[in-house]
């Protein structure tokens, strides 16, 4: 039935880079034959998943949606591709992003846009726009993303379906092609904040081959969900900054009401280092980027232009392979890291990271989770912000922070906004209370 949705519409959405019909059908088969004989087919038995090309799968080509990656083919699965295996669950695509995940739209890929399944003419968001559609247009019940600024939580607002950034460690980074090695996670979109807790308790839980994984096991998620919101603490952070839209906040607003009649307490606490956020990010980020990135230099992986010696092969595969918004990131990061100026840049912005990680902490003490808008709008028109990078950079004021201090956060969908849009409504948790936020969400629904 999937397959036969992508037919239908990937042609209107391209929410893939690559679909994997006839390994899915021979997967599916293989899943049918172990019930057949009686074998525990596991959690996600059959269940088809869409993953964000930046995931290596072994022996299938992986692009980070970059004309550099041309033709590579990863010798291994990323950890999250195993686990989904061992689930049983049917890989059937590998979709669309901003190069390397830079973006908030998905414009940025070498191979062309990806458009909002709910209006054609709108962006699905990004980085991870291509799963987010992918679920919105129902080419899969469920998609994993990465979230290295919001890059889950704001497509997943965007296209009207659950997002989730799990905390910082419960998911294995191994086999995901890094950005900003600090600040990237792994997680789940979803129709139903159910369908996401069990996505993400099949790929959770600590892997030797990930040095920041947590020592624990799976997260336990849903069992929790029906716990209710009696009693909880939600906190209303009454200096987040301005710039959401009248029909965000108004939704906002009416989620607050709805968690008060299930019963919850809600409570005003502030974060005043919040909104640096963003500046902050837009320092460290690139930085780790200006690192990660230097491994593509034409002798390793993928794309090569031949030249009479290897800098100048070096510099001409890197002019041709990256992209404007990679480059950009590159030059940012390089020069906030380089002697004389490492420590004003780079080193003031981890000073910040430590503010805001405070002040979080300080209004966790008066709130289980914290309510926020996920995303500044709804959907915005495709050419709209792409050549404008910092009107781009500000989708992500609101989900930043919780990459910077490791805590989880999710989108939820709550009803529309301007066009008939969907709206995103974003909870927030402190490290490792995923359950208590997804609690939370499934009073949303
Ligand atoms: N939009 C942000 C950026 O461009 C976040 C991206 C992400 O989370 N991968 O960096």
């Amino acid at each position: 039935a999937h397959l036969a949705q992508i037919d239908a519409r990937e042609g209107e959405v391209h929410a893939f880079n690559l679909v994997l019909a006839d390994e899915a059908r021979a997967r599916a088969a293989e899943i049918d034959d172990m019930v057949t004989v009686g074998r525990d087919p596991g959690l996600l038995a059959g269940v088809p998943v869409a993953l964000k090309d930046n995931m290596c799968t072994r022996g299938v080509p992986t692009t980070c949606s970059s004309k550099i990656l041309d033709g590579w083919k990863p010798p291994y699965d990323a950890t999250v591709v195993t686990r989904l295996a061992e689930a049983g669950a049917v890989t059937i695509g590998k979709t669309n992003l901003d190069e390397f995940a830079m973006g908030s739209s998905t414009e940025n890929s070498a191979f062309g846009p990806t458009y909002n399944p709910r209006d054609l003419s709108r962006v699905p968001g990004g980085s991870s726009g291509g799963s987010a559609a992918a679920v919105a247009a129902e080419f899969a019940p469920v998609s994993l993303g990465s979230d290295t600024g919001g890059s889950i939580r704001q497509p997943a607002a965007l296209c009207g379906v659950v997002g989730v950034k799990p905390t910082y460690g419960s998911v294995s980074r191994l086999g995901l092609i890094a950005f900003g090695s600090s600040l990237d996670q792994i997680g789940p979109f979803a129709h139903t904040v159910a369908d996401a807790a069990l996505t993400l308790e099949a790929i959770s839980g600590h892997d030797a081959g990930d040095s920041t994984s947590i020592q624990q096991g799976p997260l336990d998620l849903t069992r929790q969900l029906e716990f209710g919101v009696a009693g909880l603490r939600i906190g209303r952070i009454t200096d987040l900054p301005e710039g959401a839209s009248p029909d965000v906040q108004e939704r906002l607003e009416v989620a607050f009401d709805t968690l008060r009649s299930a019963g919850a307490e809600i409570v005003d606490v502030e974060v005043p280092a919040f909104g640096y956020g963003l500046t902050a990010y837009y320092l460290i980020a690139p930085a780790e980027a200006s690192s990660n990135l230097a491994r593509f230099d034409g002798v390793r992986f993928g794309h090569r232009v031949d030249a009479a010696d290897t800098n100048s092969m070096y510099m001409a595969t890197r002019t041709d392979g990256f992209g404007a918004e990679v480059k950009r990131r590159i030059m940012l990061g390089t020069y906030a890291l380089s002697a004389g100026y490492y420590d004003a840049y780079y080193g003031r912005a981890q000073k910040v990271r430590r503010l805001i990680a405070n002040d979080f902490a300080a209004a966790y003490a008066k709130a289980d989770v914290l309510l926020t808008p996920a995303s500044p709008t709804v959907a915005f028109e495709v050419g709209d912000k792409s050549s404008d990078p910092l009107a781009m950079y500000l989708c992500d004021t609101y989900t930043i922070p919780s990459n910077l201090t490791g805590d989880p956060g999710m989108s939820v969908p709550f009803g529309t906004g301007e066009h008939g849009l969907p709206v995103g409504v974003q909870i927030l948790a402190p490290a490792l209370k995923d359950p208590v936020m997804f609690q939370a969400a499934h009073v949303l629904e």
